[in-house]
């Protein structure tokens, strides 16, 4: 089953995939193209200018169902290889993403928007799960216990859970994929992906790397849906019984939605959900470190990430320092405009409602008194999704924008002069995805650690993010964990074996 995957490995990888172009526009079910069984497509667009890309197929329930009993029909074979040959995939899978990075950071760019700097960036991370997993494959070992009775053998088997569905976003569109497939199939799932209707077409090209890859049929799928069908497409993979895991990464909101309705079939579920980081530099911090890591963490991918920096809080003692060296840094460092030239840094936001929200936020802080140190408004000349790097001091709670996830490039700047103080108004939010902190103090680094209620820190650094981390939230953030050996938990499960009356 598993031979024309080898193969792939030994060819010369630059001369073999040259001219294969990833720019699909069809779903990919049981290893076949497919359109929608309804005909229906939508179209995706490019942020920079709104311009189509290309249309795709709307997939409905009825695609829905196929996409699942071809899953649940491969999974019964799929479960049956050893961990080295899911290991051998996956690398082979791994490879053309490496070989094909270049074309993969194109489309990205094209239809999220961010610049092809970031892309390549988001590919390069992307690619490292798969090549994660295909390791992490064949160390996902039992257990031998110790038996209370002298004549039984106990242990713990790992099995795959069984057909897994994988619902992501569009501001990793690449990334968020590998990191949840790449971990389903080392544990020997098989799986229904469906991407964000901003950014199907990312997830299509992974499909049809890992069709050259040589998956067999159903071990991956592809359904693409707009939003209008993604509810209804939605609940059939949380409340069909044949589906056993979900993994969804997006709002918060759609995540408690997909919870409820998982109950029904008592599902396994992870979710990476909201954030809303708090990002606090301390009295003995070094300020320039500190700026470094704001710029990535609060501008990356225009801010539109769920472990940005929402909420600054700096010493008072520190707080004239950092704001003039942050503006210096930003208008120094942030070029945006269209992402796919060469040498612009940030692009636009994903759609206008992002644009809207964001602009009312500020507008409304703004109205109540807060002070706008820089930006504040919408670059129209760019095109019409792009919002300036913006600062914000002087916010209260009267402001909406204080303690709400912004996904845009606004930073909001608290004083503060307490380390008890500050602690509190970072635990203040129902959600604790990441947290970062500048400190030169040993002891304070400690203490806050362990004080923060969030799923991940950077202490001194604000990116964080890798293969072997372990990617979560407590709170309102998610449960479970993505990447890092516990990355497969999710869709395995444990099956205790006694052997009993064994004769000596
Ligand atoms: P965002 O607001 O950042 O776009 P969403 O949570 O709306 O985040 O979207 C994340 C993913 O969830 C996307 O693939 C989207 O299509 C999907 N989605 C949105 N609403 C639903 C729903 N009711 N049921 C299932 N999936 C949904």
């Amino acid at each position: 089953m598993l031979s024309s995957f080898r193969l792939l490995l030994l060819r010369n990888p630059s001369s073999s995939y040259r001219s294969l172009s990833l720019l699909k526009n069809q779903a990919y079910v049981d290893g076949k193209w497919v359109p929608s069984t309804s005909c229906e497509t939508f179209a995706v667009h490019n942020p920079v200018d709104n311009a189509i890309i290309t249309q795709v197929p709307d997939m409905t329930i009825e695609d829905t169902a196929l996409a699942i009993t071809s899953a649940k029909s491969a999974f019964h074979s799929f479960r049956k290889t050893t961990a080295k040959e899911r290991s051998d995939l996956l690398r082979c899978w791994y490879n053309l993403m490496v070989q094909h990075s270049e074309e993969l950071a194109e489309i990205l760019t094209k239809e999220n928007g961010k610049s092809l700097a970031e892309s390549r960036a988001e590919i390069k991370y992307g690619n490292s799960f798969v090549e994660w997993f295909s390791e992490e494959s064949r160390r996902i070992n039992g257990e031998i216990l110790q038996a209370p009775l002298r004549n039984r053998k106990l242990m713990i088997l790992k099995q795959p859970i069984g057909v897994a569905a994988l619902i992501t976003p569009w501001n990793f569109p690449h990334a968020m994929i590998t990191r949840k497939a790449g971990a389903a199939i080392a544990a020997g799932c098989t799986c229904i992906i469906k991407p964000s209707e901003d950014t199907p077409l990312t997830a299509l090209a992974l499909a049809k790397l890992a069709e050259d890859a040589g998956f067999p049929a159903g071990v991956i799928n592809v359904i693409t849906t707009s939003l209008k069908n993604s509810a209804t497409v939605g609940k059939l993979l949380c409340e069909s019984p044949d589906v056993r895991a979900l993994s969804f990464t997006g709002s918060t909101p759609v995540g408690k939605i997909l919870y409820e309705q998982c109950a029904s079939t008592v599902k396994r579920i992870s979710l990476e959900l909201g954030g809303n980081a708090p990002f606090i530099i301390f009295e003995k911090s070094n300020v320039d470190l500190a700026v470094t890591g704001a710029m990535a963490c609060k501008f990356r991918n225009t801010g539109q990430t769920c472990v940005s920096a929402n909420r600054f809080y700096v010493h008072n003692k520190k707080f004239d320092e950092f704001i003039d060296k942050f503006m210096e840094r930003i208008s120094k460092d942030i070029k945006m405009g269209d992402g796919s030239r060469e040498g612009v840094t940030h692009g636009p936001l994903i759609k206008s409602s992002q644009v809207d929200t964001v602009e009312k936020l500020v507008n409304d802080a703004v109205k109540k008194g807060a002070k706008l140190h820089c930006g504040g408004k919408r670059l129209e000349d760019l095109g019409p999704l792009f919002f300036a790097p913006t600062i914000l001091t002087d916010v209260d709670e009267t402001m909406e924008i204080c303690g709400k996830e912004i996904f845009g490039p606004v930073a909001v700047i608290h004083r503060f002069d307490d380390e008890d103080e500050v602690v509190r108004m970072a635990n203040s939010v129902p959600v604790g995805l990441a947290g970062y902190f500048y400190s030169e103090d040993l002891s304070q680094i400690f203490r806050v650690a362990g004080k923060l209620e969030v799923g991940m820190i950077g202490v001194n650094e604000g990116l964080i993010s890798c293969a072997e981390a372990a990617f979560g939230g407590v709170k309102e953030s998610g449960i479970g964990r993505e990447g890092s050996s516990h990355g497969v938990e999710d869709f395995l499960d444990i099956k205790y074996l006694c052997i009993g009356n064994i004769q000596y």
